[in-house]
């Protein structure tokens, strides 16, 4: 039997060369922030996946996890993060869409405190205790209705959505700190693109990245 420490450094197709390929090829896609190849090096997402599929992990793809949802394709957990941190300091950031819990594990170990609402309970609890094996004690979990972001602790210097709503949902963009940025997909079917929004001293600003695929945003709890 595998000791955790062994399983977390993985073996075979989850080892560290295979890791080391997956983010040569973010680097080349464009991934140039730093701490964020770092820890998409450091962190074992075959971990947050189901074991049949951990051969799977570190190929630069979506992967099911069960509910009709899927675990987000490495390089665009990476380009959200970059793009979130490039935008300015960032000491809290909102999560809409725990899924997986692996977004939620990279945004920790890059900001001060992660904030993470999912819909559907049995995810929410299968992410928060694979983030409570890997040590991960900076993120707060809520099994909620992400549309309506988290007001508790608003307003967030960041927010970063992991599912795709057709518009900007108010509530979400309320919730960001004066100069604060949302990034979400937006958009249906083959027809998404990732957006930037950013507050400004008279509003906001909107900034289409690039298309992406995305499960919808969906109202309500499961
Ligand atoms: N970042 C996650 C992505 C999971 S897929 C990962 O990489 O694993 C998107 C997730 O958003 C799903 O878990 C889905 O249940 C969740 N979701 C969809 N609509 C939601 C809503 N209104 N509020 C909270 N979570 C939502």
């Amino acid at each position: 039997m595998l000791t955790s420490e062994a399983s977390r450094r993985g073996i075979g197709m989850t080892s560290q060369r295979t890791r080391e390929r997956l983010i040569a090829r973010l680097g080349a896609a464009g991934i140039t922030h730093p701490d964020v190849l770092r820890v998409m090096r450091e962190l074992p997402r075959h971990l947050f996946v189901d074991e049949a599929l951990a051969s799977r992990a570190y190929e630069d793809s979506p992967l099911p996890i069960g509910h009709g949802q899927t675990i987000s394709q490495p390089y665009t957990v990476a380009r959200m993060t970059q793009t979130l941190l490039e935008h300015g300091p960032c000491d809290t950031v909102l999560e809409v869409g725990t899924g997986s819990g692996f977004q939620t594990a990279v945004l920790a170990a890059l900001v001060r405190r992660v904030y993470s609402v999912e819909r559907i309970a049995s995810l929410q609890e299968r992410a928060q205790h694979c983030l409570r094996l890997l040590k991960v004690r900076n993120v707060r979990f809520r099994h909620g209705d992400g549309f309506l972001g988290w007001s508790d602790y608003a307003p967030y210097d960041g927010i970063l959505v992991t599912a795709a709503p057709r518009g900007v949902p108010r509530a979400l963009a309320d919730q960001l700190a004066p100069a604060g940025a949302l990034v979400l997909p937006m958009g249906e079917g083959d027809r998404q693109v990732l957006i930037r929004v950013t507050r400004t001293a008279d509003g906001f600003d909107q900034r289409v990245l690039e298309p992406v695929s995305f499960v919808p945003l969906i109202a309500g709890v499961a």
